[in-house]
């Protein structure tokens, strides 16, 4: 039986404002410039670093092993940053150049940079991060397999439910075989930044619905004809 891979979204921070330290210059225009068409001067863009996603299970109950944050920091240049998720409406506002994995105490997160260009359209939207009012932040991705953290089996497959408690322990899933990184977005704030798309990328479920459905799926015999149809009427 083929299982859909999961879309889902995670949110995150805003850390900051880069400006332009001494000695970083080099670096950091190098990076840029590897994705702008023409040698960009630094007055041109402003530079935002993320707190995109990390390896502590989250209220969804679901955490990413440092394996795949290693992927999804690999994956994240090149990528673009938008407003809210919006994958059709509006053009990106920026791109992510560059990555790096940050090693807290027990926290290990990916922090990239993104650059957005001072252009006029992009100037309330630049102001607005500056001033600390647009600061929350969402990740899209896709991974395969969500793994049950208390038996090893793929969570669709086994009969234990994140966030129930079985033993001392809570059952959470690592989410493993991430395929893609979609985008990274600025959402509202108070946003949950947390929609979850199975298989699609419309009709955001919520996590919990979303791991039912894909194991309901799995459990559900083949039906030629389905009885519940007829005996609705
Ligand atoms: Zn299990």
């Amino acid at each position: 039986m083929e299982l859909e891979p999961f879309v889902f979204r995670r949110s995150g921070r805003l850390l900051g404002v880069r400006g332009a330290p001494d000695g970083e210059d080099a670096a950091l225009m190098e990076a840029v410039n590897r994705y702008a068409l023409r040698p960009l001067g630094r007055e041109e863009f402003a530079v935002f670093t993320l707190d995109l996603c990390h390896n502590q299970v989250d209220r969804h109950f679901s955490r990413f092993p440092e394996e795949e944050l290693e992927r999804i920091n690999d994956m994240t240049p090149g990528r673009p940053l938008l407003e809210r998720h919006d994958l059709r409406g509006s053009l990106p506002r920026g791109m992510f150049f560059r990555s790096s994995l940050h090693h807290g105490e027990e926290r290990v997160s990916v922090r990239p940079d993104v650059y957005v260009m001072r252009t006029v359209e992009n100037g309330d939207f630049i102001t607005n991060i500056e001033g600390g009012v647009y600061r929350e932040t969402s990740i899209g991705f896709s991974f395969r397999l969500p793994e049950c953290g208390i038996c090893g089996k793929d969570l669709r497959t086994c009969e234990h439910i994140p966030g129930r408690s079985y033993g001392d322990k809570t059952c959470h899933f690592i989410m493993r075989d991430v395929m893609e990184v979609i985008e990274g977005s600025v959402v509202s704030s108070g946003s949950q930044g947390t929609g979850f798309v199975p298989g699609a990328r419309s009709a955001p479920l919520e996590a919990r619905a979303a791991l039912t459905a894909a194991r309901e799926q799995f459990h559900q015999p083949i039906e030629l004809c389905s009885p519940g149809l007829w005996a609705e009427e």
